[in-house]
């Protein structure tokens, strides 16, 4: 893993996007962000990631032998982590259901970036497995974690899962997960027209009881397989305006830039909470995104069409020069902003799954 101190020694342009060296894409943004799929399989089937019609029985998850091995993934997020990555955020599918992943932890918690710059590590899972894994998460080295939650009720949750999981073990999961030490906690729940607009002030509610930040996510066109209309969509304009008739909010500036939740605190003192409005308020412009697979691809949009395979090339040989020229090719490349341009006709492109590569 000599990858993160020689990597960008390779030629790579100079800054210019937040004052700091790193790749910059054709639009002028910097990596600055991996998402890292480490299995394609979850428990859950969430109708808006994956409708249990689509993906049953029969479906045909990844082969293991074509699923990246934990050195394989270390070793890539190190060339990652050496051309500019300061965030990594483990997701799926489900990332709890990959065996042992405590061990991947500890290997990504070890990664340094040059002249010692903290590289912050965390990971985003539906809570059902927390209780037993939070604990050896902390010791492995995770700091913080995001858990999603679509609503209180057990009837609205069985119905945004698809499995009747119940509201109980998520919340018994996010108690494992603060008795373990991940701080802080946030919540992210989908919004979905018809399904859980109800959920938004409970949510709010709670959370500010239990001081867990909460971002309300507006139902994105991600894969082709969701039957996503721009109807379902609860545009962040509503969602806002239901919280503020309840609890008056405003609005705060943004922590850096390529934030993706746009941020809000209560007036009266009683914390904040958080908005991705990537439909109606597109973020392109600052987005410092890529996302890496569980097979290895390297996707530069949560709604590209292809990717690129860093699979091959790993077990083919490369050299972690080799590996890190291959992304720095991508990223200059780079000109997506699917959310900028999104249309009717967009939405049914046969774009990557997000349980494939992440949230
Ligand atoms: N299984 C984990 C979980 O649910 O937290 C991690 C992977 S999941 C794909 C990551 C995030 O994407 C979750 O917060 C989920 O709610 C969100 N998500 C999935 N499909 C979505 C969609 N169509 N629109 C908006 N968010 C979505
Ligand atoms: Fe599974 Fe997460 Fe997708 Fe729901 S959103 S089906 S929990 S991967
Ligand atoms: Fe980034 Fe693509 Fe989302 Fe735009 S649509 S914010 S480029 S991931």
């Amino acid at each position: 893993m000599g990858a993160a101190s020689s990597a960008l020694a390779a030629g790579a342009p100079a800054a210019s996007f937040d004052g700091r060296p790193g790749l910059i894409d054709a639009l002028g943004r910097a990596l600055r962000d991996l998402r890292i799929s480490v299995t394609d399989r979850c428990n859950f089937r969430c109708p808006y990631c994956m409708p249990a019609e689509v993906f049953g029985r029969d479906f045909a998850f990844l082969p293991r032998a074509q699923v990246l091995t934990f050195e394989e993934i270390a070793r890539l997020a190190a060339v990652f982590v050496g051309l500019g990555v300061r965030k990594l955020r483990i997701t799926g599918g489900e990332p709890l259901a990959r065996r042992d992943l405590p061990v991947l932890v500890r290997y990504l918690a070890s990664l340094q970036a040059p002249g010692g710059e903290a590289v912050d590590l965390t990971l985003t899972t539906n809570g059902s497995a927390l209780r037993a894994l939070a604990g050896p998460l902390a010791e492995a080295g995770l700091r913080r974690v995001t858990v999603s939650l679509d609503s209180l009720d057990d009837a609205v949750f069985g119905r945004m899962n698809g499995v009747d999981f119940p509201v109980a073990r998520v919340l018994d999961g996010i108690g494992a997960a603060r008795s373990a030490g991940l701080a802080p906690i946030k919540v992210n729940t989908v919004v979905r027209r018809g399904l859980n607009e109800d959920a938004i002030l409970p949510l709010a509610r709670w959370a500010r009881d239990q001081g867990l930040v909460l971002r309300f996510i507006e139902y994105m066109d991600v894969g082709h397989t969701n039957g996503w209309r721009l109807d379902d969509v609860v545009p962040t304009a509503e969602i806002l305006a239901t919280l503020d008739a309840a609890m008056p909010v405003e609005p705060v500036p943004a922590g850096y830039r390529g934030e993706v939740a746009g941020r809000y605190r209560y007036r009266d003192g009683g914390g904040e909470v958080g908005v991705i409005a990537s439909v109606t308020r597109p973020f392109c412009g600052d987005c410092t995104r890529a996302r890496l697979s569980a097979d290895g691809n390297l996707f530069s949009c949560l709604f590209a069409v292809g990717g690129t395979d860093l699979k091959a090339p790993l077990r083919a040989g490369a050299s972690d020069a080799e590996l890190a020229a291959l992304v720095r090719r991508v990223w200059a490349a780079r000109a997506d902003r699917y959310s900028e341009l999104r249309s009717a006709a967009t939405a049914s492109l046969p774009k990557v799954e997000m349980h494939s590569v992440g949230g």
